[in-house]
């Protein structure tokens, strides 16, 4: 173990963990879009996986810049955020109920990644590194961005499909199809479709006849 006798040490020695998380997340991500049942989150998951990629890219060249080799160290906080995801995914889950699932674990491991970017600009600030900040302040706010994004999917309907659970079938759209359609929308709609089923049915009742 290296030995750790400064801030400048213990910013490379978060780094190496961060550039590991993000080398593991890569390898999630498309397992994460395929068992994803809606478009929507399907969708996401695509994006943030260009996005870490470029993340990697940002990573390296923040290790450019303070003349240190990319090192991977082992991210066992990630680590074991994923495997709980896979253990999900490995259930015998309903579709609606495993994509608030795998939202669940995405949003989990997107809140490590705020808090370590967080602390490595504070860090990169703190020693006078202002690149590595800019750097590392994109990568943050896409990490934010991904967060919000994650939360709005689950807020349009996904929570609400998997609390429906089997037997949404019948009857109106299902509450995942209402939530892709309010994420394409931009709002949702889920207070309308109540609204409008007082007047149709008392006019069957009246055109009884003599
Ligand atoms: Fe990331
Ligand atoms: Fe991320």
């Amino acid at each position: 173990m290296a030995a750790m006798e400064d801030l400048r040490d213990l910013l490379i020695d978060e780094l190496r963990d961060i550039y590991d998380a993000e080398h593991r997340i890569t390898k999630a991500l498309p397992k994460m879009r395929k068992a994803a049942g809606s478009e929507d989150l399907k969708e996401g998951f695509d994006l943030h996986l260009q996005e870490t990629e470029g993340q990697i890219e940002r990573l390296e060249q923040i290790f450019d810049l303070l003349d240190e080799p990319a090192k991977r160290k082992k991210c066992e906080g990630i680590l074991g955020l994923l495997e709980e995801g896979e253990e999900k995914m490995e259930e015998d889950a309903h579709q609606a109920v495993l994509d608030a699932a795998l939202i669940a674990s995405a949003q989990k491991v997107e809140h490590y990644e705020i808090a370590a970017y967080g602390t490595l600009r504070t860090y990169a600030q703190l020693l006078g590194h202002d690149e590595v900040v800019a750097l590392l302040e994109e990568t943050l706010q896409e990490e934010k961005a991904t967060d919000e994004k994650l939360t709005a999917l689950a807020e349009a309907g996904i929570n609400e499909a998997a609390a429906q659970g089997e037997d949404d079938d019948n009857e109106e759209e299902s509450g995942i199809q209402r939530w892709a359609a309010a994420v394409r929308g931009g709002s949702t709609s889920r207070r309308t479709s109540s609204g409008s089923s007082s007047g149709g049915r008392a006019t069957k009742k009246g055109a009884k006849k003599k």
